[in-house]
Protein backbone atom coordinates (compact mmCIF):
# COMPACT_ATOMS: atom_id res chain seq x y z
CA UNK A 1 0.00 0.00 0.00
CA UNK A 2 1.23 3.40 -0.93
CA UNK A 3 1.97 5.09 2.31
CA UNK A 4 3.92 8.47 3.34
CA UNK A 5 7.04 6.90 4.70
CA UNK A 6 10.06 9.04 6.55
CA UNK A 7 13.10 5.64 7.26
CA UNK A 8 15.91 7.03 9.45
CA UNK A 9 19.40 4.63 8.33
CA UNK A 10 21.52 4.91 11.03
CA UNK A 11 24.53 3.13 9.62
CA UNK A 12 27.66 2.04 11.58
CA UNK A 13 26.46 4.95 14.07
CA UNK A 14 25.74 4.99 17.52
CA UNK A 15 26.40 2.78 20.42
CA UNK A 16 23.46 0.81 22.24
CA UNK A 17 23.08 3.60 24.39
CA UNK A 18 23.11 6.56 22.45
CA UNK A 19 20.90 4.51 19.93
CA UNK A 20 18.41 3.54 22.46
CA UNK A 21 18.50 7.67 23.21
CA UNK A 22 18.03 8.56 20.08
CA UNK A 23 15.01 6.45 19.30
CA UNK A 24 13.48 7.51 22.35
CA UNK A 25 13.50 10.98 21.51
CA UNK A 26 12.15 10.03 17.69
CA UNK A 27 9.56 8.67 20.08
CA UNK A 28 8.51 10.79 22.32
CA UNK A 29 8.32 13.81 19.61
CA UNK A 30 6.10 11.69 16.90
CA UNK A 31 3.75 10.89 19.64
CA UNK A 32 3.52 14.57 20.68
CA UNK A 33 3.95 16.45 17.43
CA UNK A 34 4.61 14.02 14.58
CA UNK A 35 2.90 14.25 11.68
CA UNK A 36 -0.28 11.72 11.97
CA UNK A 37 0.07 10.00 8.26
CA UNK A 38 3.77 9.17 7.86
CA UNK A 39 5.16 5.96 8.48
CA UNK A 40 7.88 6.80 11.15
CA UNK A 41 11.08 4.29 10.51
CA UNK A 42 14.06 3.78 12.59
CA UNK A 43 16.74 1.58 10.57
CA UNK A 44 19.25 0.60 13.40
CA UNK A 45 21.95 -1.36 13.69
CA UNK A 46 21.17 -5.03 14.22
CA UNK A 47 22.63 -5.04 18.16
CA UNK A 48 20.37 -2.63 18.89
CA UNK A 49 16.86 -3.62 17.13
CA UNK A 50 15.21 -5.88 20.19
CA UNK A 51 16.36 -2.87 22.72
CA UNK A 52 15.33 0.00 20.30
CA UNK A 53 11.84 -2.20 19.48
CA UNK A 54 11.86 -2.07 23.62
CA UNK A 55 12.11 1.47 24.18
CA UNK A 56 9.70 2.93 21.55
CA UNK A 57 6.01 2.69 22.98
CA UNK A 58 3.80 4.92 20.95
CA UNK A 59 3.12 2.15 19.01
CA UNK A 60 3.98 4.62 15.84
CA UNK A 61 7.15 4.02 14.91
CA UNK A 62 8.44 0.86 12.74
CA UNK A 63 12.26 -0.34 13.51
CA UNK A 64 13.95 -1.82 10.41
CA UNK A 65 17.63 -4.05 9.87
CA UNK A 66 20.05 -2.26 7.51
CA UNK A 67 20.72 -5.69 5.91
CA UNK A 68 20.38 -9.60 6.60
CA UNK A 69 22.21 -12.72 5.09
CA UNK A 70 21.59 -14.10 1.70
CA UNK A 71 21.39 -17.53 3.41
CA UNK A 72 18.25 -19.03 5.59
CA UNK A 73 20.67 -20.30 8.18
CA UNK A 74 23.76 -22.12 9.01
CA UNK A 75 27.77 -22.24 9.18
CA UNK A 76 27.76 -18.01 7.96
CA UNK A 77 29.89 -16.80 11.14
CA UNK A 78 28.78 -13.13 11.77
CA UNK A 79 25.91 -13.32 9.41
CA UNK A 80 22.29 -11.88 10.33
CA UNK A 81 19.65 -14.10 9.02
CA UNK A 82 15.95 -12.88 7.76
CA UNK A 83 14.38 -15.18 10.10
CA UNK A 84 16.44 -13.43 13.04
CA UNK A 85 15.69 -10.29 12.30
CA UNK A 86 11.93 -10.86 12.22
CA UNK A 87 12.31 -12.39 15.61
CA UNK A 88 13.72 -9.03 17.41
CA UNK A 89 10.47 -7.22 16.48
CA UNK A 90 11.93 -5.64 13.14
CA UNK A 91 9.42 -5.51 10.60
CA UNK A 92 11.40 -3.69 7.58
CA UNK A 93 15.07 -4.60 6.49
CA UNK A 94 17.12 -2.04 4.18
CA UNK A 95 18.55 -4.26 0.93
CA UNK A 96 20.56 -3.22 -1.92
CA UNK A 97 22.27 -0.18 -0.43
CA UNK A 98 24.65 1.08 -2.60
CA UNK A 99 27.33 1.34 0.20
CA UNK A 100 26.41 -2.63 0.40
CA UNK A 101 27.02 -2.88 -3.38
CA UNK A 102 30.36 -0.95 -3.36
CA UNK A 103 31.54 -2.17 -0.01
CA UNK A 104 30.79 -5.73 0.02
CA UNK A 105 30.17 -6.75 -2.97
CA UNK A 106 26.78 -7.17 -3.19
CA UNK A 107 25.21 -8.36 -6.81
CA UNK A 108 21.44 -8.27 -8.24
CA UNK A 109 22.36 -12.26 -7.42
CA UNK A 110 23.00 -11.98 -3.81
CA UNK A 111 19.98 -9.10 -3.34
CA UNK A 112 17.97 -12.03 -4.96
CA UNK A 113 18.12 -14.13 -2.57
CA UNK A 114 17.71 -11.76 0.40
CA UNK A 115 14.56 -10.56 -1.00
CA UNK A 116 13.38 -13.69 -1.43
CA UNK A 117 14.23 -14.47 2.52
CA UNK A 118 12.86 -10.97 4.21
CA UNK A 119 10.00 -12.02 1.87
CA UNK A 120 9.19 -15.20 3.27
CA UNK A 121 10.01 -14.01 6.58
CA UNK A 122 7.37 -11.40 6.54
CA UNK A 123 10.03 -8.69 6.50
CA UNK A 124 9.11 -5.44 4.05
CA UNK A 125 12.57 -4.53 2.04
CA UNK A 126 13.17 -1.25 1.11
CA UNK A 127 15.20 -1.79 -1.48
CA UNK A 128 17.38 0.71 -2.92
CA UNK A 129 18.20 1.80 -6.25
CA UNK A 130 20.66 4.46 -7.78
CA UNK A 131 23.03 5.43 -9.81
CA UNK A 132 26.62 7.11 -9.58
CA UNK A 133 27.82 9.95 -10.78
CA UNK A 134 29.68 9.07 -13.86
CA UNK A 135 26.32 7.25 -14.97
CA UNK A 136 24.46 10.86 -14.32
CA UNK A 137 26.77 12.87 -16.23
CA UNK A 138 26.80 10.48 -19.21
CA UNK A 139 22.76 10.51 -19.19
CA UNK A 140 22.10 6.74 -18.87
CA UNK A 141 20.84 7.34 -15.31
CA UNK A 142 17.15 5.66 -15.98
CA UNK A 143 18.17 2.72 -17.85
CA UNK A 144 20.90 2.17 -15.03
CA UNK A 145 18.27 2.55 -12.29
CA UNK A 146 15.89 0.23 -14.50
CA UNK A 147 18.35 -2.36 -15.77
CA UNK A 148 18.67 -2.83 -11.48
CA UNK A 149 15.20 -3.67 -10.93
CA UNK A 150 14.84 -5.38 -13.69
CA UNK A 151 17.81 -7.56 -12.43
CA UNK A 152 16.29 -8.05 -8.74
CA UNK A 153 12.43 -6.77 -7.70
CA UNK A 154 10.91 -7.25 -11.30
CA UNK A 155 12.01 -11.04 -10.80
CA UNK A 156 9.34 -10.75 -7.91
CA UNK A 157 5.46 -11.94 -8.48
CA UNK A 158 2.85 -9.19 -8.31
CA UNK A 159 2.21 -10.25 -4.86
CA UNK A 160 5.89 -9.94 -3.42
CA UNK A 161 6.17 -6.98 -5.57
CA UNK A 162 3.50 -5.47 -3.68
CA UNK A 163 4.81 -5.69 -0.46
CA UNK A 164 8.43 -4.19 -0.83
CA UNK A 165 9.09 -0.54 -0.62
CA UNK A 166 11.37 1.35 -3.34
CA UNK A 167 14.21 4.11 -2.21
CA UNK A 168 16.18 5.90 -4.76
CA UNK A 169 19.43 7.09 -3.79
CA UNK A 170 21.09 8.64 -6.00
CA UNK A 171 25.15 7.24 -4.72
CA UNK A 172 26.26 11.08 -5.74
CA UNK A 173 24.15 12.74 -3.32
CA UNK A 174 24.57 10.33 -0.30
CA UNK A 175 26.51 11.34 2.30
CA UNK A 176 27.43 14.00 0.24
CA UNK A 177 25.66 17.08 0.80
CA UNK A 178 24.70 17.13 -2.82
CA UNK A 179 21.08 16.65 -2.44
CA UNK A 180 19.24 15.52 -6.13
CA UNK A 181 16.75 18.85 -7.11
CA UNK A 182 13.45 18.70 -6.48
CA UNK A 183 12.99 18.34 -10.26
CA UNK A 184 15.72 15.76 -10.71
CA UNK A 185 14.04 13.36 -8.25
CA UNK A 186 10.40 13.99 -9.37
CA UNK A 187 11.68 13.07 -13.10
CA UNK A 188 13.51 9.94 -11.54
CA UNK A 189 10.33 9.22 -9.53
CA UNK A 190 7.87 9.47 -12.05
CA UNK A 191 9.86 7.00 -14.27
CA UNK A 192 10.56 4.54 -12.41
CA UNK A 193 6.44 4.41 -11.33
CA UNK A 194 5.97 4.53 -15.28
CA UNK A 195 8.76 1.12 -15.10
CA UNK A 196 6.57 -0.42 -12.76
CA UNK A 197 3.53 0.11 -14.27
CA UNK A 198 5.24 -1.13 -17.48
CA UNK A 199 5.51 -4.60 -15.62
CA UNK A 200 2.90 -4.97 -13.42
CA UNK A 201 0.03 -2.33 -14.19
CA UNK A 202 -0.72 0.57 -13.23
CA UNK A 203 -2.63 -0.36 -10.29
CA UNK A 204 0.42 -2.11 -8.32
CA UNK A 205 2.67 0.81 -9.64
CA UNK A 206 0.41 3.24 -8.21
CA UNK A 207 0.36 1.59 -4.70
CA UNK A 208 4.01 1.63 -4.37
CA UNK A 209 5.87 3.52 -1.93
CA UNK A 210 9.22 5.32 -3.73
CA UNK A 211 11.40 7.30 -0.99
CA UNK A 212 14.10 9.42 -1.77
CA UNK A 213 17.63 9.27 -0.04
CA UNK A 214 20.41 11.20 -0.60
CA UNK A 215 21.46 14.22 1.40
CA UNK A 216 17.72 14.66 2.70
CA UNK A 217 17.69 17.30 5.74
CA UNK A 218 15.31 19.68 7.01
CA UNK A 219 15.93 22.43 4.93
CA UNK A 220 15.06 20.46 1.74
CA UNK A 221 12.58 17.66 2.60
CA UNK A 222 9.70 19.89 2.10
CA UNK A 223 9.74 20.61 -1.31
CA UNK A 224 11.23 16.81 -2.13
CA UNK A 225 8.23 15.40 -0.65
CA UNK A 226 5.71 18.36 -2.10
CA UNK A 227 6.41 16.04 -5.65
CA UNK A 228 3.70 13.84 -6.49
CA UNK A 229 5.77 10.62 -7.30
CA UNK A 230 8.02 11.16 -4.12
CA UNK A 231 6.43 9.22 -0.91
CA UNK A 232 8.64 10.29 1.81
CA UNK A 233 12.52 9.89 2.42
CA UNK A 234 15.28 7.36 3.33
CA UNK A 235 17.38 9.19 5.62
CA UNK A 236 21.15 8.87 6.52
CA UNK A 237 23.38 12.02 8.00
CA UNK A 238 20.23 13.74 9.32
CA UNK A 239 18.24 10.60 11.00
CA UNK A 240 21.38 10.75 13.72
CA UNK A 241 20.02 13.86 15.42
CA UNK A 242 16.35 13.60 16.78
CA UNK A 243 15.46 17.28 16.23
CA UNK A 244 16.53 17.26 12.32
CA UNK A 245 14.53 13.64 11.95
CA UNK A 246 11.78 15.14 13.83
CA UNK A 247 11.15 18.39 11.10
CA UNK A 248 12.09 16.11 8.52
CA UNK A 249 8.95 14.12 9.37
CA UNK A 250 7.20 17.16 9.76
CA UNK A 251 8.22 18.24 6.56
CA UNK A 252 5.21 17.18 5.14
C1 LIG B 1 21.55 6.80 3.01
O1 LIG B 1 22.66 6.36 3.21
O2 LIG B 1 20.58 6.02 2.86
C2 LIG B 1 21.40 8.25 2.92
C3 LIG B 1 20.37 8.74 2.30
O3 LIG B 1 22.40 8.98 3.50
P1 LIG B 1 22.47 10.59 3.65
O4 LIG B 1 21.09 11.06 4.02
O5 LIG B 1 23.46 10.82 4.74
O6 LIG B 1 22.89 11.11 2.33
Amino acid sequence: MRQKIVAGNWKCNTTLQEGIELAKAVDATVAEKGARDVVVILGTPFTHITKVVEAINTGRIGVAAQNCASEAKGAYTGEVSAAMVKSTGAEYVILGHSERRQYYGETSGILNKKLALALENGLTPIYCCGEALEVREAGAQNEFVKQQLAETVFTLSPEDFKKIVIAYEPIWAIGTGRTATSAQAQEMHAFLRGTIAEKYGKEIADGTSILYGGSCNPKNAKELFANPDVDGGLIGGASLKAEDFIEIINAY
